[in-house]
């Protein structure tokens, strides 16, 4: 987990001035912080409610460099903390709500007090999307999780259902095998969207097996999940799935609301440029928010050092 500095929390009215605010604490955040902190900037960096971003919740990261045998998530956010602090980065531990971008100094106001800035980055990064199904969101901490890194110990010895078919529900359905006696993993069509070496780690694996075609409809229980019901989208047949634990990874929708009607928007992604510029001078955006395509830890962490660079051009010429 993340260390933060929550020392604003008891000035409420504080107005701060920074030259560079940076908004989330994930890889695009804290690398975006890291370059600026380089710059000399000092900029500041408001956590948000999800310290580390969605990489802090996941168990082993494989896939970034320097890392041959792995790193944990959480860890390599704390890295990435560290690092950026060393070079005078300020974490605060405060949540933006809402942005005024029409004029310089930006002004962000959060929890604990009021930031105006002369650049704003932005990482908010997105959260897990929702089946939108009758039982879900009642069953939510009673069986149904969108995190198996944060709950999956909960279900020792428990059959439980993973619904999608990327790379979310692959990796987080491998983890989940460490508790569960079984992982069936439900997804919508007959072929994955994941990566290759995932797909054949989880058809490998004896614990997991595979419901094709197929969408849940109800989670059903009584205090606690106990079943989902599901149709075979070929056949229209429904059943119902006996389980306790349902984990559900179908994408992610970009945190971005605090900025509709002031930047340029695509399907809630922030439009930016090669140079992550979004519509308005001063403002870049880096990482989930702004990126449908990758989502990558190296590429979104790419994003936050390319807008720290170019938003330091921009403090220079400004
Ligand atoms: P994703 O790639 O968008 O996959 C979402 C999955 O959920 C898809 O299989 C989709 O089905 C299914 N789905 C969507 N809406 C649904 C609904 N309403 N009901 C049932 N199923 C639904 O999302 P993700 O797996 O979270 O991955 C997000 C990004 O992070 C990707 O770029 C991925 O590569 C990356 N990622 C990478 C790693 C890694 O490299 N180790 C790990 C995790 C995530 P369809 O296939 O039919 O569309």
């Amino acid at each position: 987990m993340l260390e933060v500095n929550n020392s604003s929390s008891s000035q409420e009215t504080e107005i701060k001035h920074t030259k560079v605010l940076i908004l989330g604490s994930g890889p695009a955040g804290l690398t975006a912080a890291l370059y600026a902190a380089r710059a000399e900037l000092a900029p500041i960096l408001l956590t948000g409610i999800d310290l580390g971003g969605q990489v802090a919740l996941t168990y082993t990261i494989e896939n970034y460099p320097g890392f041959p045998e792995g790193v944990g998530g959480a860890q390599l956010g704390e890295l990435f903390q560290k690092q950026a602090e060393r070079f005078g980065a300020r974490i605060m531990f405060d949540n933006a709500n809402s942005v005024d971008l029409s004029k310089r100094p930006f002004k962000v106001a959060a929890d604990n007090g009021i930031y105006n800035a002369d650049a704003l980055i932005i990482a908010t990064g997105a959260s897990p999307n929702h089946l939108q199904v009758p039982g879900e969101n009642e069953f939510t901490g009673r069986g149904v999780s969108y995190c198996a890194t944060c709950d999956g110990a909960f279900f020792k010895d428990k059959q439980v259902n993973v619904i999608g078919g990327g790379d979310s529900a692959l990796e987080e359905g491998l983890f989940l095998t460490r508790y569960a006696s079984s992982v069936t993993i439900i997804h919508r069509r007959d072929s994955l969207r994941a990566g290759a070496v995932l797909q054949k780690r989880a058809f490998e694996h004896p614990k997991i097996k595979f419901v094709w075609n197929t969408v849940v409809t109800d989670v059903i229980g009584n205090g606690k999940t106990e079943a989902v019901k599901v149709r075979n989208v070929d056949t229209n047949e429904v059943s119902t799935l006996p389980t306790e634990g349902l984990f559900i990874f179908i994408g992610h929708t970009p945190n971005t609301q605090m900025f509709e009607g002031q930047l340029k928007m695509e399907n809630g992604y922030i439009v930016v440029d090669k140079c992550m510029r979004t519509s308005v001078a001063g403002v870049f955006a880096a990482g989930e928010a702004a990126d449908p395509h990758f989502r990558q830890v190296i590429t979104s962490a790419g994003m936050g050092a390319a807008a720290a660079m170019e938003a330091t051009h921009f403090l220079q010429e400004g």
